[in-house]
């Protein structure tokens, strides 16, 4: 086996810490896994390797540093090259501020600003940083060679106009109050592998880039830059998402935490946890999945798919108008994106007014992960189906550090 330079990428959240073992010369995951239920009784971990999948139970409350070092202890044993040649290792880091938007090497003093970060991002930043920690004890030996990747990083060229709130400004100055943008790894993984596929240079690519998985952001990409996109100040703004409602009237959230005597917590998991598809469909379900079986027969599915269409829509038409007439195209990805010919369809035949042309039976054929034109040839402006790779992202970056 000759020598190789894999990167360990690591995306940790509150309960579950994902994990791939990338090659970043041939773009190949060798290894990867989930350990999922941290903390819970029922904490497990499952991974791939050569196609082949395993699964077992951890530790009863297993945390993200027993799942690390079952991964090096237990899993990696039985490849003791492929762990030897593990020189470094990415970590997906949700919230960078504004003062982290380009990969950085996790010092004790970047990880104090990370901690700190935590109230800007609650339900990221600390798992993040406990994922960093977790890394740098199951891996001693590359305790220097821990690489953040922000998922802000990519949103750091956005405007002012596009970033402020209309609030008082000085919120924006004392606190930060701004639209940061998530999803920017995949957005740029998107741009770059367009311009790629169009053979164009990034800095002249104009596009529309919808992630739609169960968290869903659209950004607006000119000439290579996000100019702007739909999630905000935290990553519940936008869309229509899973379980999180997307944009609401502010003023709306005022209005139930009185009427419904709601805690700051019950409002916080009204909007992330209990709207969006899951709301909209009754409590049913928040699998994009449930809605595609049973729109045909159940009302709350129709609505659901009608709201999610129609937020989508009204997105891309003013991302459109945002690109000064310069779309060179407009991406899907994320589960939903990369698999659901529905969504692509019905989105596609309401753009007839921005000269897109559907082509059916090419948006069939891209279902299944494939990389495709789903617009005709005579179509004025172009839809691609690109599944995301954000791990790959994170390897390269973090490789170009060694
Ligand atoms: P995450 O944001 O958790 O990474 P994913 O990008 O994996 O999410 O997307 C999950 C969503 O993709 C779910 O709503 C799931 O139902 C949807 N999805 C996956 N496969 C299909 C499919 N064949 N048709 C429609 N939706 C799908």
């Amino acid at each position: 086996m000759s020598e190789q330079h894999y990167i360990l990428v690591i995306n940790c959240g509150s309960s579950s810490l994902k994990f791939s073992i990338v090659n970043p010369e041939n773009e190949e995951s060798v290894l990867s896994g989930l350990a999922e239920c941290l903390l819970l009784p029922e904490a497990k971990i499952s991974w791939k390797y050569q196609g082949e999948k395993q699964q077992t139970a951890l530790p009863q409350k297993a945390n993200h540093t027993d799942a690390l070092q079952f991964i090096t202890e237990q899993i990696l044993t039985h490849f003791p090259e492929l762990k030897q040649q593990i020189k470094a290792i990415g970590h997906r880091i949700t919230h960078g501020g504004e003062k982290y938007s380009q990969p950085t090497i996790l010092t004790p003093s970047v990880l104090d600003d990370l901690s700190a970060l935590a109230e800007l991002a609650p339900l990221h930043n600390p798992a993040n940083v406990t994922g960093v920690k977790a890394a740098q004890v199951a891996f001693p030996h590359l305790k220097e060679k821990n690489v953040g990747v922000f998922d802000t990083g990519f949103h750091a060229t956005l405007p002012p106009q596009a970033y402020l709130y209309a609030l008082p400004i000085s919120y924006y100055e004392k606190y930060g109050i701004r639209r940061y943008g998530f999803h920017g790894i995949s957005h740029y993984y998107i741009a770059y592998k367009t311009a790629e596929y169009l053979d164009k240079r990034l800095e002249d690519l104009n596009m529309i880039s919808c992630h739609l998985g169960n968290g869903a952001s659209i950004t607006a990409i000119k000439n290579g830059q996000s100019i702007d996109t739909s999630m905000g100040f935290t990553p519940c703004e936008g869309l229509v998402m899973g379980t999180r409602s997307g944009d609401v009237d502010p003023a709306l959230l005022i209005y139930l935490k009185q009427k419904l005597n709601l805690s700051t917590q019950e409002t916080s998991d009204l909007i992330n946890k209990q709207s969006g598809l899951l709301g909209l469909t009754n409590g049913s379900s928040s699998d994009f999945r449930y809605i595609t079986e049973n729109y045909a027969k159940d009302k709350y599915c129709q609505i659901a798919l009608d709201v999610y269409i129609h937020r989508l829509v009204k997105y891309i038409g003013s991302y459109a108008v945002l690109l000064d007439n310069k779309l060179d195209a407009i991406v899907f990805t994320g589960g939903i994106g990369e698999n659901s010919e529905l969504v692509r369809r019905l989105v596609l035949e309401k753009l007839t007014i921005l000269g897109f042309e559907l082509d059916q039976e090419r948006n069939l054929a891209a279902r299944f992960g494939q990389n495709g034109k789903i617009t005709s040839d005579q179509s004025q402006h172009s839809a691609y189906v690109i599944p995301t790779n954000e791990e790959l992202v994170i390897a390269k970056y973090t490789a170009s550090f060694i």
